[in-house]
Order: structure tokens, then C-alpha cells, then sequence
């Protein structure tokens, strides 16, 4: 390659447009890469509860990175033509994961947008930077993209933004995927709802307490009555053991320590091994704990294929419930 300082000007920029394509064919290229670490639960295996967590804790990307390009995976599974876009620089990463963002909100308040209407959202912010995806997705919906708007930012002492993270691995199984946002939201909620009692008499939404680990087998989401739940205090121990993180640890022997979504599993079977004993109990976050349920049902079924039986997407309750 010629020195930059030789390059003609059309030269420089001819090649600046080339490193652009190039940037993004790469960037294609990892998404494709995490997709099938994905697909074969690799991230798991290395002791990583997310995949989020796997791209920022062994690839090293910043938290940013890793949200925009697992948000463009998401996004072009359900639109494949995505992809092609952001090769085109029509869709830039940044617009990609608000779409995402925006249609996730979309389904947490209840509304099922179909793939055409997706299409067209995303027909509207081809070509935008990302302040103008969000206001344009913002005026579409303004309930679905609340940072957009202008609501204004408060910063937090790093002790009060550790406390709220601890709340969030406490409260990812009653708010899965709730952001610090909607945390605090609820937490005002309540603590609105407690002071106009007091005040007023009204009832209001009173928090419930909520444990900080699921008995997996026994909650009652799962409705499986097959077995006596976990004695709290027995749950107690077994949290303190772990000290309130997942125990898996891969085989070259990275603990997964995740905080969130911890449910307790039966290290010999409960099918096996009918009884509460201490010794038999672990701490595992539910991905770690569906990957054991996933290896358990291959070894029962060697002839299935792996990748087939690789899951995915969200979990089926019934499959949660067998893990242990
Ligand atoms: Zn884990």
C-alpha cells in the first residue's frame, strides 16, 4: 500500500469508501460468527449466561458494541433482509438496535406488529442517522421509545447505580429484561402506591417481595406439582453457598457468577434422587440450567441432532421445569 501521505485525494477517499464496505462486510461477518455460537451454545459452555455477556467478557467489545451487533442478529433473523441493508449503509448499526429496541417495547406493551408493518417502520428510517430513527420512531409510538422523547436524564453516583443493578438480578425473573429505566419506574410506582395509602387509605399496586432465587422445579409459574418445594431456609443456604451467583463453571474453568435469573437445581435428579439435601443442591442461572436439561435430553435421544436440538429462543416452561 502506497504511504497516505502520497495518495491523491480522489485516491483517499476512493479507498476511505472502501474501508467503509469493508468495516461492515466484517461486521456481517462476526453477527453471522455469533449466530452459530448461538445456534451450538458455545457462550454457554465457556461459562457465559448471554450471549451479551460472552461477546463483552471473552471478545472484549464494549457493552454498546456488543448490544448493536446482537440487536442486528435478532433482527435480520426475523428480517433476513437486514443484512442487506446494513452492507448498503442504508441501516446503520445504531438505527438497527433502536428498531429492535423499539419493537420489543412494542411486545412488552402487549401489541403484535406483523413482519409487513415491521417493514414499513424500517422503510421509514432507511437512510437516518440515529437521532433521526429515534425521533421518527418516537412519533410513531412514543410509548415504545420513552428515551427518545424529552424526558429528562439523571445521572447516578456509581454506589446507587450498583444497588439498581443488584435489584435487576434480583428482579430478572419478575421483569425479565427490565431496564434500569423501568426498574425505577416500578420502584417510584410503589413507593408512590405506599405513601398514598398512608395518606390517603388507597390500595394502590403494593410490592410484593420478591425472593432472589426460584426454586426451578417448584415455582409456580411452572405449575408442575410433582415435588415439595425447596424449604425457604434451605433455599437460603444454598443462595449464601453460591453467594448469589451461578455456580456453573465451563471446563476451563470459568465460573459463570451471573446474578440474574438464578434458579436452584438438583445435581443428581430429583427422578433419581427424591430428597432436599444441601449437597445436592446448586445455584445456576436459567441458561446454564436449560443447557442441562438440553444435555440431559440428548443423552436420552442420541440419535437427535445437535443442532436441532439446540434451543434458542425463549424457553418452554415444561423443559425449565424438568431441568432438574
Ligand atoms: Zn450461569
Amino acid at each position: 500500500m502506497k504511504t497516505l501521505a502520497l495518495l491523491s485525494e480522489a485516491e483517499l477517499l476512493k479507498n476511505t469508501s472502501h474501508l467503509v464496505q469493508e468495516e461492515r462486510r466484517i461486521t456481517l461477518e462476526l453477527i453471522e460468527h455469533l449466530r452459530e455460537i448461538q445456534m451450538r451454545r458455545l457462550h454457554e459452555s465457556l461459562g457465559y449466561s448471554s450471549l451479551h455477556a460472552f461477546v463483552t467478557g471473552h471478545l472484549g467489545l464494549s457493552e454498546g458494541a456488543a448490544q448493536r451487533r446482537i440487536s442486528a442478529l435478532y433482527l435480520s433473523k426475523e428480517l433476513p433482509e437486514v443484512t442487506q441493508k446494513i452492507q448498503s449503509g442504508a441501516l446503520s448499526l445504531s438505527s438497527v438496535s433502536s428498531l429492535q429496541t423499539f419493537f420489543k417495547n412494542q411486545k412488552k406493551l402487549g401489541m403484535k406488529p406483523s413482519v409487513e408493518e415491521k417493514r414499513e417502520v424500517i422503510a421509514q428510517v432507511e437512510g437516518l442517522s440515529r437521532k433521526e430513527t429515534e425521533k421518527t420512531l418516537y412519533a410513531i409510538q412514543p410509548e415504545a421509545l420513552p428515551q427518545a422523547g424529552s424526558g429528562q436524564k439523571v445521572s447516578l453516583p456509581e454506589s446507587t447505580l450498583a444497588k439498581l443493578q443488584k435489584l435487576q438480578s434480583y428482579w430478572s425473573h419478575k421483569m425479565p429484561e427490565a431496564s434500569h429505566e423501568e426498574i425505577l419506574d416500578r420502584l417510584i410506582a410503589d413507593a408512590l402506591s405506599v405513601e398514598e395509602k398512608k395518606r390517603f387509605g388507597t390500595t394502590g399496586q403494593e410490592t410484593k417481595a420478591i425472593p432472589p432465587v426460584v426454586d426451578s422445579h417448584s415455582a409456580a409459574e411452572y405449575n408442575i406439582p410433582t415435588r415439595p418445594a425447596i424449604p425457604a431456609e434451605m433455599r437460603r443456604q444454598v443462595w449464601r453457598k453460591a453467594q448469589g451467583r451461578c455456580e456453573f463453571t465451563s471446563s476451563q474453568g470459568r465460573r459463570c457468577n451471573s446474578q440474574r435469573t438464578l434458579e436452584i437445581d438438583h445435581i443428581i435428579p430429583w427422578s433419581h434422587n427424591p430428597e432436599h439435601d444441601l449437597k445436592n443442591l446448586r445455584l445456576l442461572c436459567r441458561a446454564h440450567n436449560l443447557r442441562r436439561f438440553s444435555l440431559a435430553s440428548a443423552r436420552s435421544h442420541p440419535g437427535s441432532n445437535a443442532r436441532s436440538s439446540a434451543h434458542v429462543g425463549p424457553p418452554a416452561r415444561a423443559h425449565e421445569a424438568s431441568a432438574c
